[in-house]
């Protein structure tokens, strides 16, 4: 079968070292097994994307030596342009029965003695889905406009990460009923994600390790609404030196300031580096890399990057 990867990038600020690192890997992982790559721009939240920030990262992604086969910023691959698809994912869980309203705030949500998850998100304890109609209704009355939950099984998930290997998640114990949609109707990313990958036919997954946590919900949606759940790779998160996450807000790291500093086929060869794919930083195109890669060389946990 094909491989059909894609790049999902959010145009939420100027793409960072990581966001690097997992472009190309999603990248080498197509081009090494002679796929096609789908860019879809993830702006879902239209308050915190921006146009702008897409054109951005397109010419980004270009000056870097990465091309992709199908989408940009076309409306079919742009998620704000996909709401009609969202939507009919939405009724089909909702024809389920699997549909819920939460009429949570945020605060009532984090002082519920649910516990916390590694990746600090609270376990919802399910208290809405208990709700009477009576109840809804009062609270609709007093004005709260519900988000939408879907009821998890409380089935284990196991899936076989390409890189980091096996992964399992209660999704009732370990994750709770998760949002689709939210309060101010924006469907939530783990919808998103789930509809588009399937509809643009997307078998790899490579992207970083924090969304982990979020495949066995995918692949669990992906089930439930018919599809056939795609393999994923999560690659290694890049830490500062104080073990922080590299994020957008570190501007140092920015693909604005990484481009004054170092030439394409330098930033390359770094990005190259930490994925274990060199044994130094030197010099490379991303086109001369895809011969030699493989899975098996990029490392399973993140990596510490030290950039003075
Ligand atoms: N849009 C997400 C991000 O930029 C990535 C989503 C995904 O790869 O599933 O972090």
């Amino acid at each position: 079968m094909e491989v059909r990867g894609r790049f999902a990038p959010t145009p939420s600020g100027r793409m960072h070292l990581g966001n690097l690192l997992a472009a190309m890997l999603a990248w080498l992982d197509v081009r090494s097994a002679g796929g096609k790559l789908v860019l879809r721009i993830e702006d879902l939240d239209t308050q915190r994307t921006s146009p702008e920030y897409a054109r951005q990262l397109i010419e980004d992604l270009r000056w870097l030596g990465l091309d992709w086969d199908e989408g940009g910023l076309e409306p079919d691959y742009m998620q704000s342009c996909r709401t009609a698809y969202y939507e009919e994912a939405f009724q089909v869980l909702e024809k389920k029965g699997m549909i819920y309203p939460c009429y949570c705030t945020r605060s009532e949500r984090m002082a519920a003695s649910a516990p916390h998850r590694d990746d600090g998100a609270v376990v919802y304890t399910g208290k809405c889905y208990h709700l009477t109609e009576k109840e809804r209704e009062a609270l609709e009355r007093e004005g709260r406009r519900p988000a939408w939950r879907v009821r998890c099984p409380g089935s284990t998930v196991v899936l076989e990460d390409g890189n980091c290997g096996t992964y399992a998640e209660n999704l009732a114990c370990d994750c709770g009923d998760f949002i689709v949609r939210r309060s101010d109707g924006v469907f939530a990313y783990q919808l998103a994600v789930v509809v588009d990958d399937a509809l643009m036919g997307v078998n790899h997954v490579v992207r970083g390790r924090d969304l982990l946590c979020s495949a066995p919900r995918q692949t669990w949606l992906h089930q439930v609404l018919g599809y056939q759940p795609p393999k994923f790779f999560h690659t290694p998160l890049l830490l500062a030196p104080d073990g922080r996450r590299l994020a957008k807000r570190d501007r140092d790291l920015d693909m604005g300031a990484l481009r004054e500093r170092y030439s394409s086929e330098e930033l390359t060869g770094l990005l190259a580096w930490y994925a274990g794919l060199l044994d130094r930083p030197e010099k490379v195109t991303a086109g001369a890399l895809v011969h030699q890669f493989s899975w098996a060389k990029v490392p399973k946990n993140d990596v510490v990057v030290c950039l003075s």
